[in-house]
């Protein structure tokens, strides 16, 4: 039986336990706190599901794959873990990235509308949209309800044979994966006799392969990786009952870096930046959102939904992008057996369980992970970034 550790119980590496476990690998799930912990980026409260990319379709296509997953998970479940309100994109130039999107969308036949900005007091009980050159509506688009969902993965993984190991694990001592990425891509990386290992309190554990799926810990581990973590404020807003899913939906104003979707379980109206925010430590930063996050978002709500202005904040979380230049993903051998798998630069929730069919695949030798993934320099853009620019 092939045999695998997967270091991180993010949604990442649980969604990878469950499709190794349920494909005849003997799975080991190593996380240092619980799956759904408030630390991990996984555990933010809600996390939108669209397939609107830009121009760039890989990524379009694999959410429109996982949002098949997730409403079957949600079934298997016996819950909803995603809910299927749409989304509606602010575009404020004709030919920008939302209209690139369209372009997508149309050639992948997924289906969407191009509405007047006038339009937007069907989806939003107060909406001033006069600024705006057209809306995009992606109805088959929502929202996840991710830390419960990260906490049900993980235990699916754990129903379907994972074995869950509670502990922080490292690169073996003296092993050629120990801090060095860069060099190892380069081939640096001597053969590891005896397959891939991970080390747990000084003991050494081996595997056919080892997958590093630490999201905002992966930089500590490995040297030289292409990959900035960054402090992020979610805000959650008190709002009025009309203001909830999924008669309110998701939205995002790519030009204004901002978005958000309707009251969800009484957790409030989200309304939040997408802008980077300053360099963050996952394991120990407060978490306390700064004053200036809640006055932008104040901001944002008084030019968009003017009656939202003095909505109470009613729920904050704090969390951390793991962004890459480009803000495409990393998957890449770092030494043989032993993967990376992270960057996921703020966009990754949504495509977890279409990803960890694709790692798998790659797992299993069938194809090499996509060129884009690399461990090479990579050349700074904004393509697949939601954020245009700052607040
Ligand atoms: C504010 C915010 C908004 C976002 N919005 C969206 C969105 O709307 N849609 C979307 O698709 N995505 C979104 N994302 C991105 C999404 O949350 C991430 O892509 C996803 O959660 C990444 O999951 P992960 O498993 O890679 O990382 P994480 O969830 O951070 O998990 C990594 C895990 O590895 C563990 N770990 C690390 N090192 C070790 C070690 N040495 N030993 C053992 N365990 C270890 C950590 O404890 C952690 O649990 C957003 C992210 C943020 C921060």
């Amino acid at each position: 039986m092939k045999s695998v550790i997967v270091v991180g119980a993010g949604i990442w590496g649980s969604s990878l336990a469950l499709r190794l476990a349920e494909t005849g690998w003997r799975v080991t799930l190593v996380e240092q706190h619980k799956p759904g912990h408030l630390r991990q980026a996984s555990a933010g409260e809600t996390r939108l599901l669209r397939c609107s990319h830009g121009d760039d379709d890989w990524y379009a296509r694999l959410a429109w794959q996982a949002r098949e997953d997730w409403l079957r998970l949600g079934e298997r479940a016996g819950e909803e873990l995603y809910q299927e309100a749409g989304m509606l994109w602010f575009a404020g130039t004709p030919d920008g990235w939302e209209h690139a999107s369209a372009r997508v969308l149309k050639n992948l036949d997924i289906e969407f509308e191009v509405l007047d900005p006038s339009d937007g007091g069907r989806f939003f009980p107060d909406f001033r949209g006069d600024d705006l050159s057209f809306l995009l509506w992606e109805p088959h688009a929502g929202v996840i309800r991710a830390r419960r969902a990260t906490q049900v993965i993980a235990g699916l993984a754990q129903a379907a044979g994972a074995r869950l190991v509670r502990a922080r694990a490292v690169p073996p001592a003296g092993d050629a994966a120990g801090g060095t990425a860069g060099d190892m891509a380069a081939g640096i990386a001597g053969d590891m006799a005896g397959g891939a290992a991970v080390e747990i309190d000084g003991e050494t554990r081996h595997a056919d392969r080892v997958v590093w799926a630490c999201g905002a810990w992966l930089p500590e581990l490995f040297d030289r990786l292409p990959i900035t973590v960054t402090k992020q404020d979610t805000l959650h807003f008190a709002v009025p009952s009309a203001w909830s899913l999924p008669e309110t939906p998701a939205w995002v104003d790519h030009g204004a870096s901002a978005y958000g979707h309707g009251d969800v379980d009484g957790v409030g109206m989200k309304a939040t930046s997408d802008a980077e925010g300053p360099p963050y430590e996952p394991e120990h930063g407060a978490r306390v959102v700064d004053a200036v996050s809640v006055e932008r978002a104040r901001h944002y709500l008084r030019r968009r939904f003017p009656s939202l202005e003095r909505a109470p904040l009613l729920f904050s979380q704090v969390c951390q992008y793991a962004l890459t230049p480009d803000a495409e993903w990393l998957l890449a051998r770092a030494a043989p057996g032993v993967w990376l798998l992270g960057g996921d630069s703020g966009h990754g929730f949504k495509h977890a369980p279409a990803l960890a069919a694709y790692v798998a695949g790659v797992l299993d030798g069938e194809y090499e992970p996509e060129p884009r993934f690399g461990l090479h320099a990579r050349t700074p853009s904004r393509g697949l970034r939601t954020s245009g620019e700052v607040w």
